[in-house]
């Protein structure tokens, strides 16, 4: 449950569309209402948080679906994630419409986002990036499997994604700048957690902000650990469907990475 001051304190930190009714006369569309401000704050340290883990670099971005509303999304104008604040979060419709964009400017491929929570429901966060080390295993033959148990999620297999499958007009610019390019994304990635995306990065998905933030991290790690070993030659021991399986099902105490990762980002 939310407690009503905090969305009382959520209004006046975001300024939505609820409270500009002209803004709302020329869009058209209708915000999903006030957003518990402590979803806000990891939203925010998520963008902090994978900026300082080299994950994201000057570009890169992350949402959230909106709590109330699953026909929205909140992500940050585009901004570099590390400078990223409360007041830069915007909301959109699953077109990637911004409902109240002010004078902000949207980031060009925030289509990843909408057309990711059309086709998944279960998708509550998602995060686009340009992950250094998972280009490789973009744009080889070798396969990105879990090599560590910190990033034993991957053993459901991570699709790649080449933008000129997509056999769009904008497909060469490599960027996805349209929703029939986040759409055909969005396909392959099908029911999977990471997908790459050919000589670009990658789309990382989860339940919540936290988890997606998690992954895309184990993400990078694994990519490094696994070209490391695949240097040092011979059959690599990878991690077994089996042992991701009962990981997949395990509690974990991943709440003291999530603390950790957000005091150092955040300051407090
Ligand atoms: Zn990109």
């Amino acid at each position: 449950m939310i407690h009503p001051a905090r969305l009382a304190i959520a209004t006046v930190a975001l300024v939505f569309a609820a409270e500009l009714g002209p803004a709302i006369a020329q869009t058209s569309l209708t915000s999903g209402g006030p957003v518990d401000p402590a979803l806000i704050e990891d939203l925010v340290a998520a963008n902090r948080i994978l900026a300082e883990e080299g994950v994201l670099d000057a570009y890169g971005h992350v949402s959230i679906r909106h709590p109330n509303d699953p026909n929205r999304y909140l992500m940050s104008r585009s901004r570099a994630p590390i400078l990223v604040t409360a007041s830069d979060i915007m909301e959109y419709d699953l077109d990637s419409n911004p409902i109240d964009p002010q004078d902000r400017r949207s980031v060009i491929e925030r289509f990843i986002h909408g057309e990711i929570y059309k086709l998944r429901p279960d998708v509550k966060a998602v995060i686009h990036s340009h992950s250094p080390a998972v280009i490789p295993f973009g744009i080889t033959q070798v396969p990105m499997r879990p090599v560590a148990h910190v990033a034993s999620f991957l053993w459901v297999g991570v699709p790649v994604w080449d933008s000129r499958d997509a056999h769009d007009p904008a497909s060469a610019g490599m960027l996805v700048r349209n929703a029939a390019l986040g759409k055909s994304l969005a396909s392959r990635l099908g029911d999977k957690p990471v997908a790459l995306m050919r000589g670009h990065g990658n789309v990382v998905v989860g339940p919540d902000v936290q988890i997606a933030v998690r992954r895309a991290i184990y993400t990078e790690v694994n990519a490094r650990l696994q070209t490391t070993a695949i240097a040092i030659g011979g059959p690599i021991n990878y991690i077994s469907a089996e042992e991701g399986t009962a990981r997949d099902a395990a509690a974990t105490d991943f709440a003291r990475a999530w603390e950790l990762w957000k005091k150092k980002a955040l300051g407090k």
